[in-house]
């Protein structure tokens, strides 16, 4: 008998009415851990009536309150984040320095909402007409909705928590059905912190849950990250019920390897941008657009450097832990299948390898396939899995229009020791992220992330500055203190005569 993991409503555990469940897996041993409760429509109706509930203590606490909170946070965070990478390695696989990494970008982010006092300051202009002063502020947006993917079961929900938080709002987030445990606790530590109890609700569930969200009159914003299919519906729908929506998508990373590069560290570029995680990041880099003259000595160095990877349990050491389901293992590595009939080089073929790990887990090891077509789905879709192509150009040129041809436009990297064609590359590529010699470009957590075109819906990206502007909304201000001399009727547009 499993345990089934429930909500977090009202700063406690919940079970809702719902009687459905889902399985969740340690995807390195196949065998499932635990099942988590699926929200009814009815039970987000009731979690979401607790967070509006709560709301006004959080939105009216001051920000010195909100702040100790937020440092309070910080400091268990990083004092039990041993405990948190344990979690994620057991439900998402990921080895555990990865997950400790992940744990560290999300951290960036909560020491980024520590600075809350200065974030929501506002602006004064005075004497814009004799005696009047025209100020703004910024106030909280109300009860928002987080629904995250499961492949940064803390880094995602911790690039929209701690700034909605700190800005006053109350969060209802959705964690993904398959790696749920990691919300629960971040939302167990925020009480611990000294959050109010039904400032953050956590809501297990599946596509009931978020559909039941994405039209609730009491939820005023939507943050979505996942797959762009489902980004596109979620923005459709949110929007069309009158909410804000930022809806981050899927990716398809190129990596340009220009012949002036060097190409010992382009290699380890490639590798540990490809393969860490087992390519589950919507940052991995999936293409490496090698220029001819120097494509077969890149490719031999990758394949060098693949070879020495172990794969398998990500509790022993190991560099790549195995993939989320069984079924998107298979999925994944039918594409080595598919590579081969459209005449594709498979290079280096993860199926069967030696894993250190029990034999039911999900593994498939590094794979990497060589002078891919344009046109066929190897090329074409967000595979998400240890998988990297390779795309031979004659040239910047070439790369460059293949690049912009993506529907995708969340990271690319160039690798180069020609500083102008670098300049040239970041004015000319239609991508929202690019690293230059950096193959995972996630911007520091001041800064914000998001992609261009499939790859975010919504004009805003997380966290960083765009972060406090779609936590809050202004508030203009035009004042003045009245004395006598300004009686009188005028019916005229106000102006500053
Ligand atoms: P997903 O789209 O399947 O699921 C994301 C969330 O949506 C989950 O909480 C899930 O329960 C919910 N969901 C799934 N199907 C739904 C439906 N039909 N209706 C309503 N809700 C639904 O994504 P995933 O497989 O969990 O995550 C991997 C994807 O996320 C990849 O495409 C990856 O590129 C993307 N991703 C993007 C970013 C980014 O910042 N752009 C970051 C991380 C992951």
């Amino acid at each position: 008998m499993t345990h089934t993991l429930g909500h977090w409503v009202s700063g406690s555990d919940w079970d809702g009415a719902s009687e459905r469940t889902a399985p969740v897996y340690n995807p390195a041993r196949g065998a499932v851990t635990k099942h988590v409760r699926l929200a009814s429509a009815a039970d987000v109706d009731a979690a979401v009536a607790a967070t509006a509930a709560a709301w006004p203590v959080w939105r009216d606490a001051s920000i010195a309150k909100r702040t100790s909170v937020l440092f309070a946070f910080r400091e268990l965070l990083n004092a039990r984040k041993q405990e948190l990478a344990e979690i994620l390695t057991a439900e998402h696989g990921k080895v555990l320095s990865d997950a400790l990494g992940e744990i560290a970008r999300g951290l960036e982010v909560v020491d980024f909402a520590c600075g809350v006092g200065q974030l929501l300051k506002g602006t004064y202009s005075e004497n814009v007409s004799t005696d009047v002063d025209v100020y703004t502020l910024r106030q909280p947006v109300g009860v928002v909705g987080v629904i995250s993917p499961f492949n940064f079961p803390a880094m995602v929900p911790l690039w929209f928590l701690p700034i909605a938080l700190a800005a006053g709002n109350a969060v209802v987030l959705k964690p993904s059905e398959k790696d749920p445990s990691a919300s629960i606790w971040l939302a167990r530590l925020f009480a611990e912190a000294g959050l109010p109890e039904g400032v953050l609700t956590v809501v297990n569930g599946d596509k009931e849950a978020v559909d039941a969200l994405l039209v609730h009159p009491d939820v005023r914003s939507i943050s979505f990250v996942g797959s762009t299919p489902i980004a596109q519906y979620i923005y459709a729908t949110a929007a069309g019920a009158g909410k804000r929506v930022q809806a981050l998508g899927g990716a398809k990373n190129h990596m340009l390897v220009l012949p002036d590069a060097d190409l010992d560290l382009a290699a380890d570029a490639a590798v540990n941008a490809g393969f860490g995680s087992a390519g589950e990041r919507c940052m991995a880099v999936s293409v490496i657009l090698a220029v001819d003259a120097v494509a077969d000595a890149l490719v031999a160095k990758i394949t060098e450097r693949m070879s020495t990877l172990r794969t398998g349990d990500g509790t022993r050491g190991c560099d790549m832990g195995p993939l989320i389901t069984r079924e998107h293992r298979d999925k994944v590595a039918g594409y080595l299948d598919q590579a081969a009939s459209d005449g594709a080089t498979v290079v280096v073929d993860g199926r069967g390898i030696d894993v250190d790990g029990e034999a039911d887990g999900f593994w498939l090891g590094p794979s990497l396939i060589d002078r891919v077509p344009l046109d066929s789905a190897v090329y074409r879709d967000e595979i998400f899995g240890p998988v990297l192509s390779i795309v031979r150009v004659s040239g910047y040129e070439e790369a460059v229009d293949i690049i912009n041809a993506s529907p995708y436009g969340n990271g690319t990297a160039i690798f180069t020791n020609d500083g102008g064609a670098a300049r040239r590359f970041q004015r000319e590529v239609q991508v929202g992220m690019i690293g230059v010699n950096v193959p995972i470009p996630v911007p520091v957590a001041y800064h914000s992330f998001g992609g261009w075109k499939a790859s975010l819906f919504g004009d805003a990206k997380a966290y960083g500055p765009y972060g406090v502007s779609f936590f809050t909304q202004e508030k203009a201000i035009t004042s003045r203190w009245l004395d006598p001399s300004h009686g009188g009727l005028n019916l005229g547009f106000p102006q500053n005569a």
